[in-house]
């Protein structure tokens, strides 16, 4: 049988994402920033940003995916080398939130590409973002 994405993972140490905003508040990026910041600092268990698709392990996408942004979600997953994590991250990612069906909103993320995980919360706290990625970076 095939290992899991996070099996593949085990004993990697470190884990670099490329963030992707598919049509968020900007709530769910304020913890994202205050997960990777000096109070929570994720980058002690090995887990960061990278600015290219190309450099990552996978995406961490927040928001309802909006019609605008369906191709270009596609598209940066398609960049990243394979095999690639998802990670939604936040109840609009997971479910469409208090957005769900509005105008211009294509659904959740699951509605476009695969998620490997999922980060509840409105927005997450920092620091279940921090434990959820530490699952993948296995620091
Ligand atoms: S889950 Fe909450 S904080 Fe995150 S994008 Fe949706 S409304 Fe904003």
């Amino acid at each position: 049988m095939a290992p899991t994405p996070l099996e593949r993972r085990r004993g990697f140490g470190s884990l670099q994402l490329r963030h992707v905003d598919a049509g968020s508040c900007n709530g769910c990026e304020m913890e994202i920033a205050n997960a990777l910041g000096p109070v929570y600092d994720a980058s002690r268990y090995g887990i960061s940003l990278v600015a290219s698709p190309r450099h990552a392990d996978g995406l961490l996408v927040t928001g309802v995916v909006t019609a605008n942004m369906a191709g270009p979600l596609r598209r940066t997953l398609e960049a990243v080398p394979q095999p690639a994590l998802v990670i939604a991250c936040g109840d609009c990612a997971l479910t469409g939130g208090a957005v769900a069906g509005g105008f211009g909103v294509v659904g959740p993320v699951s509605a476009v590409v695969t998620p490997t995980a999922e980060i509840p919360g409105c927005p997450p706290r920092p620091d279940d973002i921090v434990a959820a990625l530490r699952r993948f970076s296995g620091r």
